[in-house]
């Protein structure tokens, strides 16, 4: 037999996903790993899907997607955001997942380099690698606030590099992007000619400010922006999202989307449509509930004396673990094993955040404060 393909057999795996298959497998653990919103999608959004069905939206649709919906989509930038885009520039897709492997593709050629966040979702460099570019991380830092630095990001870039990928709001950090951070970064992006892939999936969670789209400030048609229902919606399990490029580049995920999933399904769409286009009530109900659940999961750390990092959006807690010693190599598993609760492990999303964990804000109330009590005690029995 003929080996299998080396690049996506040694692919990595998600650090996430394997604390998930072991915790699975021990009882009562309080589920503080996954990154999905623990709720129901909205009542409306499901009516509007089972309409759809009822009524035979059951087929294929265009490669880039319902034009119904990429009209809504078109409005809700529009009204958000005062960004002015055509239909012919948003691609609907199965999941921001599948905009961003469809993006680097339509951009990027085996052999050239694209920048990735430090620590950053784990697919990123999964993306990158399965299609044989290269990644190469840049430092996101407590200290700055987890947002690119400039100097670092010129340590990194070199000739080869094609393209790079930001993430605001972030995960796992919760950093966003200020006005002056985007507008600095497109002015590194110009300074070396690179497509800035800008990852948005979080856009309605943001805390104190607002989400500022790169977008906004793209004067060179270099910001490829990509939008996901999953979070903000409570749609995970739908694989909906879509991309915001200028059109000759939409024009090229679109095709690359034939081999990939030829469309996103036609039923989600549907949800999708509904989602984006009646009341935004849910999603702003939610943000209010995660900055709650945000602010009483940190007062239980700083009472206990342990680092954490406030996030400014998205639904996520880094927590600073240094200086703990277990038997346990990881520290993830130690939680696990010894107090009954699965984290999300920092060596997961690069090589800055080896010493912390990460928690999903994303948890039903009395789950998330027990969970944190237990990784309290668990500091300060190994501390
Ligand atoms: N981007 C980031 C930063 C994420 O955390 C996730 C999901 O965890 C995604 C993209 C993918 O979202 P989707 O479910 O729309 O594929």
């Amino acid at each position: 037999m003929k080996a299998l393909s080396q690049t996506r057999s040694s692919l990595p795996r998600s650090g996430i996903r394997q604390i998930m298959d072991y915790s699975a497998t021990i009882p009562d653990v309080i589920h503080l790993e996954v990154g999905e919103p623990n709720v129901n999608t909205p009542l409306h959004i499901r009516e509007a899907a089972f309409t759809a069905m009822n009524e035979g939206f059951t087929h294929y649709t265009a490669n880039a997607g319902l034009i119904s919906l990429r009209s809504s989509i078109a409005d809700h930038l529009k009204r958000q955001y005062e960004i002015q885009v055509n239909t012919d520039q948003i691609v609907v897709t199965a999941g921001a997942v599948n905009a961003l492997v469809a993006t680097v593709l339509s951009l990027v050629e085996s052999g050239e380099e694209v920048l990735i966040p430090d620590p950053g979702w784990p697919n990123y460099e999964q993306i990158i690698l399965s299609q044989e570019s290269i990644p190469k991380r840049y430092k996101l830092l407590p200290d700055s606030g987890f947002v690119p630095d400039i100097a670092e990001l010129e340590q990194v870039v070199t000739p080869k590099t094609k393209a790079i990928i930001i993430n605001s709001p972030g995960n796992p950090t919760g950093g966003v992007l200020s006005e002056e951070n985007i507008k600095e970064l497109l002015a590194f992006a110009s300074k070396h000619d690179l497509y800035v892939i800008s990852d948005e999936v979080y856009d309605g969670i943001v805390f104190e400010d607002k989400h500022i789209s790169p977008m906004s400030y793209d004067t060179e048609g270099r910001v490829i922006s990509v939008f996901g229902f999953s979070k903000n919606y409570a749609m995970t399990g739908w694989r909906v999202g879509y991309a915001v490029a200028p059109q000759q580049i939409a024009a090229v995920i679109a095709k690359v989307l034939e081999p990939l999933v030829s469309c996103a399904s036609s039923v989600s769409q549907k949800a999708a449509e509904a989602a984006i286009s009646s009341t935004q009530e849910f999603v702003h109900e939610m943000r209010e509930i995660y900055q709650a659940r945000r602010d009483s999961a940190y007062k239980l750390l700083e009472e206990a004396g342990i680092k954490a990092y406030k996030p400014k959006g998205a639904f996520y807690m880094m927590i600073d673990l240094s200086g703990i010693e277990t038997e346990e190599e990881n520290l993830a598993i130690a939680l696990v094993k010894e107090s009954g609760v699965a984290v999300a492990p920092g060596t997961t999303f690069g090589s800055t955040t080896a010493h912390m964990i990460r928690i999903s804000l994303a948890t039903e109330d009395s789950q998330l404060l027990e969970g944190v009590k237990r990784i309290c005690d668990f500091v300060t029995k190994h501390r």
